[in-house]
């Protein structure tokens, strides 16, 4: 049965900068509610190895935020199961309704809904991510040393995640559909520069072949776009780098956004072009892109949302 909830802060996303916020608010007395979307957990739920959240040698994504929830709840997060379809940004108090039907209605807004890697959308794709499949060169390109790699994609995003890589990997393979770069120039010429990145101009991927028991990557199918030769390229690891998506299609209409459909905050502060609508973690940031850095936003936006609304009251 749907309900209504009235909360003075209502938090949109259960990844690191949602619950980080559901936290510091909840120490700030303001009794917030934390709607968790369909992905309970964001991003990290679909890897395994995490080994750069401070504190933790190595823990599972999984796991990470399982512990992110309890600490939430623990200390009085109102944690609900709902995905929000509608936002009326427009009146106050603000106005969200959950698939469910339920309605939440808040003094202030903090948006955590993320962002989505984008994916080829390939079977084998999807069954090797997190065990030698990757769409983040920061996070697993560690887990790679020494081993050859495979990066896949044309643009700055691609040629950054495989000049990146080129301190762990012994060799880099670009993949790119094309017969040219869309980066930067400056980056093209770095990338040109690396011996140990071999670009494979015309190929796209068409399979990722691999060990069962453990799951583990051995290799490629690719296609040459030019004659449709089929060959196959061996490696252990695969980095789709064709971009990100901001979750922000319910807030365009009325939130100043940039390019790609990133929410815009004012330097310095999560504050959105709405007074009392914070955002914060990945729905905002298309350079840092890390669960340490979007949990770092989450603690900001509570922060600015116990001022609003203490100098609203
Ligand atoms: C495969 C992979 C491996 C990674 N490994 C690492 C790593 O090792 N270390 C690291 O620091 N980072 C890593 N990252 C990046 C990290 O996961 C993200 O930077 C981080 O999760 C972003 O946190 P966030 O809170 O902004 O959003 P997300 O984690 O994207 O969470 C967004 C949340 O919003 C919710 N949501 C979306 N829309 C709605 C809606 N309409 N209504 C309600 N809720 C909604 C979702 O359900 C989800 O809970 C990895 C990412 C991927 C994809």
């Amino acid at each position: 049965m749907s309900e209504n909830f009235q909360t003075d802060l209502l938090i949109i996303g259960s990844g690191p900068a949602g619950y980080t916020a559901g936290v510091y608010a909840s120490r700030a007395m303001l009794e917030p509610i934390l709607v968790q979307g369909i992905q309970p957990g964001g991003q990290l739920t679909i890897t395994t190895d995490v080994e750069n959240w401070p504190g933790d040698t190595m823990v599972l994504g999984p796991d990470l935020m399982t512990r992110m929830e309890e600490h939430a709840r623990s200390i009085g997060v109102n944690v609900i199961q709902d995905h929000i379809v509608e936002v009326d940004l427009k009146n106050k108090p603000f106005r969200a309704k959950g698939d469910s039907g339920n309605i939440f209605t808040s003094k202030a807004l903090i948006l955590a809904t993320g962002a989505q890697a984008k994916w080829l959308g390939l079977p084998s794709e999807d069954y090797f991510k997190g065990h030698g499949v990757s769409a983040c060169a920061t996070c697993d390109g560690f887990f790679f040393r020494g081993q050859e790699v495979v990066v896949v994609g044309g643009g700055n995003t691609a040629v950054e995640e495989a000049l990146f890589l080129t301190k762990f990997a012994s060799k880099v393979t670009l993949i790119h559909r094309r017969d040219e770069l869309r980066a930067d120039r400056i980056l093209q010429q770095r990338l040109f520069e690396n011996e140990k990145i071999v670009p494979l101009w015309n190929h796209v991927l068409v399979e990722i072949t691999g060990e069962n028991d453990p799951k583990s990557v051995t290799g490629l199918v690719i296609r040459n776009t030019q004659d449709g030769s089929m060959k196959t390229l061996c490696c252990s690891g695969v980095f789709i780098a064709i971009g990100h998506t901001p979750s922000s299609e319910l807030f365009v209409d009325n939130l100043e956004t940039r390019e790609g459909g990133y929410i815009v905050t004012e330097p310095g502060t999560t504050r959105t072009s709405i007074p009392g609508v914070f955002a914060a973690g990945d729905l905002v940031d298309s350079t840092y892109r890390q669960a340490v850095t979007s949990a770092g936003m989450g603690c900001m936006a509570a922060l600015d949302a116990v001022k609003f609304l203490a100098e609203a009251d």
